[in-house]
């Protein structure tokens, strides 16, 4: 497998506070890869570095190219789309119309067709296609934005804490779809998860964060048998 995205010696702050310091990560093309780590640990940081939301150092390389210095809309259009923590769909916009913006950036050609293929992954959002975004619950919004997402037709799709908030049996649907969507589409995942089991049964690989630092990295079912990680994150 060819390495999609590369992260090498990226360092961030926010005005004096340093949140990365230096942080090596690569993900390979149709690659799932978790990112771990305590509250305030840096994933989320790490995540928006790759969108063009954070000001880096470092290298940080793409499909063949150099992403830093790009916009967050550039970073989308070249492939990258990234769900962020707390959903965000348009709220004010229907679940239709949610989806159609997230196919802004190409032409019109099959839109329909695919909106209705993600109502066959998703029926929930199907059956509410009508009603706003920000009436939705907490499942289906995650359903939505994860969606909307996908609409881009992304290479590399970043998602934030998908589970956050949400019952056991909607997580559990939740990622049910990501894998179905990994297996279809052969898209590259980049995952924050708190839920450590959940993310390492999900992904192929995983990184630990701890204050802005890797500490940890590996096969994920390597790391779930590693006393270090189930006693910090599996519960012993
Ligand atoms: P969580 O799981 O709680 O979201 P995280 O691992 O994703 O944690 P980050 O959100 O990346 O952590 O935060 C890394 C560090 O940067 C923390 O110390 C946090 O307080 C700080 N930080 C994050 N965003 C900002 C911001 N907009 N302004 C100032 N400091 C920030």
């Amino acid at each position: 497998m060819s390495t999609l995205l590369e992260l090498r010696d990226v360092h961030a702050r926010y005005g004096s506070l340093r949140a990365l310091h230096g942080i090596d990560l690569q993900v390979a093309e149709g690659e799932t890869v978790a990112l771990l780590g305590a509250n305030g640990a840096g994933k989320t940081t790490t995540l928006r570095c790759v969108s063009g939301l954070v000001t880096t150092t470092g290298e940080i390389a793409y499909d063949g190219r150099r992403l830093s210095g790009h916009t967050p809309e550039e970073v989308a259009r070249l492939g990258v789309a990234h769900v962020p923590q707390g959903r965000g769909t348009f709220t004010g916009l229907n679940v239709e119309d949610n989806l159609r913006v997230g196919a802004i950036t190409r032409s019109g050609r099959g839109v329909g067709a695919e909106i209705a293929r993600w109502y066959e992954t998703f029926p929930r959002l199907g059956e509410r296609r009508r009603q706003l975004a920000g009436s939705l619950s907490g499942g289906e919004q995650q359903m939505l934005a994860i969606a909307r997402a996908l609409m881009m037709r992304p290479k590399l799709l970043l998602l934030d804490e998908p589970s956050l908030g949400l019952a056991p049996l909607v997580v559990a649907d939740l990622f049910a779809a990501l894998v179905e969507i990994r297996r279809s589409t052969g898209t590259a995942v980049l995952v924050v998860e708190q839920n450590a089991r959940l993310a390492l049964g999900f992904a192929d690989r995983a990184y630990v964060v701890e204050a802005g630092h890797i500490v940890l990295s590996g096969e994920a079912d390597r790391l779930a048998g590693e006393d270090r990680i189930r006693e910090a994150y599996l519960g012993g």
